[in-house]
């Protein structure tokens, strides 16, 4: 029970809040009334890398009429120097300018993707990567991350599954919170940091057929109890601003949706930023057919609630005439600036406008940040599956070879949304390192290329060009068979390229792409142990693998130091304890995939009337999620509850021993599941609701433990329209993985 002094201390700090923030609110709407229309408009609007160029003439004139309140894509830092003086010295008020780009796993020195990033399961590590990656962006001038991507996704298919963190709601919601307070601090106007924008709000991840930017129909208690609550914890971290999605959501543009982006987003979640459109998304809304033309869909954006045109210049073209011709009131247009504002005035932006570019190479080269690369790719790294302990392999080894087209990538290496970034420490170059005494070889084997070049490259949409004729390709896998033949052991390094995973790289087929199949099967079949390397940012269909090679380690992609990372655990130097944030599926025909899903009509005992296909022997997952292997491995004893039954609201502890029983330290990621047995609505036959990362000495045991409260408990009902925890019987289940078998359970009663 907090003391008085205490109580005191708050009430003074709150009002102290209020008093600031009254005194920010003063100071926007001060400006707002100094304001054109234009100057206002030009607050809402972010000027596109080509309409106009931010780099040309035509931008600083824009900036200088007070015509813009944010570039994008701009990233060289002479350039933001240049346009924020403009906006700072020579427009009319002064504004300072917004410059946002995808920093998504880091600037200049490059984390793992996301997706690899929740494979830690490591929130304070996942915040503090994020406060490196803001720290590097804002000497630059940056000072707008398009992070993070919150947006659930079961579907593999999907390209842009990499840059969130997996299937999960209760993994999303902590990679969501952790992730805004890296980049933006503990408040907006943290110094060395940058402001977020969450997005997509809502559902992107949900798109038919996996297809990027397609239709999304997703029920309101779906939406509600999986899609939302990551968005509700970045918004409670603070997020500064949200990002409406591309498409359309049960019929109705994201971008043009005033149910979300009003009634649920600033309404219900209590969201006090501004939101900004994807790009061009409020110019689409004609595109989709859901505005007349270009006025119409300012008018219906605006009105919607997205408070500025990432890109189109819909606004900065549409806006002056809707509110001239009294079609647009200047109240909505006004509300929208004060949004902005407000969000530049709490970042303190006003005071400190500038990159530090003098620091760049100081901040770039930090040590430190080098150091914290290695160790989040060494953290990220799942062991999906090793038979017969094929890992960690030999340090006394003599020849190796390295083998595969992603073996030597110090390009790919890093992902997508990657810039500034110097080369990355390939595989080969970190297993040489590694083996200094050894000979390390290397054959590509072949090649892949995705099938089209993406939609912002020059030949944009055009079939790629073939990279390499089949008869070199097959000449290649023979000499990469030669090479394996020389070898004690064959590190096989395949995957996807970094541009066949992301924005706009969807796929049909999970399968490995280019020859990379047929090359994996003739390694293997030279006899030699093969470890399989993935570089992917996706899980792909590794069926094959898994019945015939050892050892399967998965390393995403692992960013600039991921060479040394994955070296590290193929050495046995460093024990991975990563976890799938997603679940795996047996072929492309298994997704969408996900643990979390209901139980069926079948009772436990049946064989047939289960979910399950008809075509296959089974239909569990390859790698359920959770999933991870160690060097060690762990016991759980002694599952307690504090309480069997409690009354609603009242907490549940419940607590777990968890031991190394093996001869190394390492970690585990210790996950509670639960199962509510019934209620107003069927409920998931499993939800992660709890995990803890821990490091064990061999033979050391840590008790941990986990309480469930009501925000562990609660769901949104259909029956009730409300979120509640229901008065039930629940299973609880803590272990290595979504298979979990210790077992106990309790019951809440009102
Ligand atoms: C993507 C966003 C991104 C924006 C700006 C869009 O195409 O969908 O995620 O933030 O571009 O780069």
């Amino acid at each position: 029970r907090p003391s008085r002094l205490a109580a005191a201390v708050c009430t003074a700090l709150l009002a102290g809040n209020t008093l600031a923030a009254d005194a920010l609110v003063r100071r926007a709407d001060a400006l707002i009334a100094r304001m054109t229309l234009d100057e206002k408009i030009g607050q809402l609007t972010q000027l596109g890398a080509d309409a106009p160029g931010p780099d040309k003439e035509a931008a600083d004139t824009l900036i200088r009429a007070g015509k813009a309140g944010s570039v994008l894509w701009t990233i060289n830092s002479d350039a933001i120097a240049r346009m924020q003086r403009v906006a700072v010295k020579e427009s009319r008020l002064g504004i300072p300018l917004l410059f946002g780009f995808d920093v998504i796993h880091g600037y200049k020195n490059v984390f793992p993707v996301p997706l690899g990033l929740a494979a830690t399961w490591d929130t304070a590590l996942v915040e503090r990567v994020q406060a490196i990656a803001a720290k590097e962006s804002r000497v630059a001038g940056i000072n707008w991350t398009f992070s993070p991507m919150v947006d659930i996704a079961r579907d593999a298919r999907w390209g842009r599954i990499v840059e969130g963190a997996g299937e999960d709601t209760f993994l999303g919601v902590a990679m969501a919170r952790a992730q805004v307070r890296g980049f933006q601090g503990p408040a907006l106007g943290t110094p060395e940091r940058v402001l977020t924008s969450v997005k997509h709000f809502a559902a992107y991840g949900a798109a038919d057929g996996g297809r990027d930017y397609d239709s999304v129909y997703v029920p309101e208690v779906q939406l509600r109890n999986v899609y939302f609550p990551p968005f509700q914890a970045a918004i409670d971290a603070g997020a500064g601003t949200v990002m409406a999605a591309y498409m359309t959501l049960n019929d109705v543009p994201a971008s043009g949706n005033r149910w979300l982006l009003r009634d649920v987003l600033r309404g219900e979640m209590g969201f006090k930023g501004f939101v900004v459109s994807d790009a061009w998304s409020v110019h689409s809304l004609v595109n989709h057919g859901f505005a007349a033309d270009k006025a119409d869909a300012a008018l219906r954006g605006l009105q919607a609630g997205v408070s500025m045109d990432m890109g189109s210049n819909t606004y900065l073209t549409q806006l002056p005439a809707l509110v001239k011709q009294g079609k647009l009131p200047l109240r909505v247009v006004d509300d929208a600036v004060r949004e902005v504002l407000l969000v530049k005035l709490r970042m303190g932006l006003f005071e400190q406008p500038y990159g530090a570019p003098e620091r760049k190479d100081a901040v770039f080269n930090d040590p430190a940040h080098r150091a914290a690369t290695r160790e989040a790719a060494q953290r990220s790294i799942v062991l999906l599956r090793n038979e017969g302990r094929a890992l960690p392999l030999a340090s006394t080894l003599r020849r190796i070879a390295v083998i595969g087209p992603l073996g030597d990538s110090t390009e790919d290496i890093k992902g997508s949304w990657t810039v500034e970034g110097g080369a990355a420490v390939s595989v080969l170059e970190g297993i040489k390192a590694r083996w200094p005494q050894a000979e390390v070889s290397f054959a590509r084997g072949g090649d892949m290329q995705r099938a089209y070049a993406l939609p912002w490259d020059a030949d944009q949409g055009k079939p790629a060009p073939t990279l390499m004729p089949a008869a070199e390709q097959q000449a290649e896998l023979l000499k990469a068979v030669d090479t394996a033949r020389q070898a004690e052991a064959v590190v096989m390094v395949l995957g996807e390229r970094a541009n066949m995973s992301g924005e706009a790289a969807s796929v049909a087929s999970l399968a490995l792409q280019g020859n990379q199949q047929a090359l994996l099967e003739a390694v293997v079949a030279t006899g030699k142990p093969v470890v399989l390397v993935l570089l992917n940012g996706r899980p792909l269909d590794i069926r094959w693998a898994s019945e015939h090679v050892h050892a399967i380690v998965e390393a995403w992609f692992p960013g600039t130091e991921g060479g040394h990372a994955v070296a590290d655990v193929l050495s046995g130097a460093i024990n991975p304890g990563g976890k799938l944030p997603v679940t795996w599926p047996r072929s492309t025909g298994h997704v969408p995939v996900y643990y979390n899903h209901n139980r069926t009509h079948a009772d436990e005992t049946s064989r047939t009337f289960t979910s399950r296909y008809a075509s296959d022997a089974t239909s569990s997952p390859l790698y359920p999620f959770g999933h991870g292997l160690s060097y060690t491995s762990f016991s759980y004893e002694g599952l307690t509850l504090d309480r069997r039954t409690a009354r609603v609201g009242e907490p549940i502890r419940v607590s777990v021993t968890v031991r190394n029983t093996g001869a190394v330290a390492g970690d585990e990621v210790v996950q509670l599941y639960t199962h509510q047995r019934a209620g107003s609505t069927a409920r998931p036959q499993r939800e992660l609701k709890g995990f803890q990362r821990i490091h064990l000495a061999p033979g050391a045991a840590q008790t941990v433990t986990f309480t469930l409260g009501r925000e562990e408990l609660k769901f949104w009902s259909p029956i009730t329209r409300a979120w509640g925890v229901e008065a039930a019987s629940f299973d609880v289940w803590v272990g290595g993985s979504s298979l979990a078998t210790a077992h106990a359970e309790f019951k809440l009663t009102r």
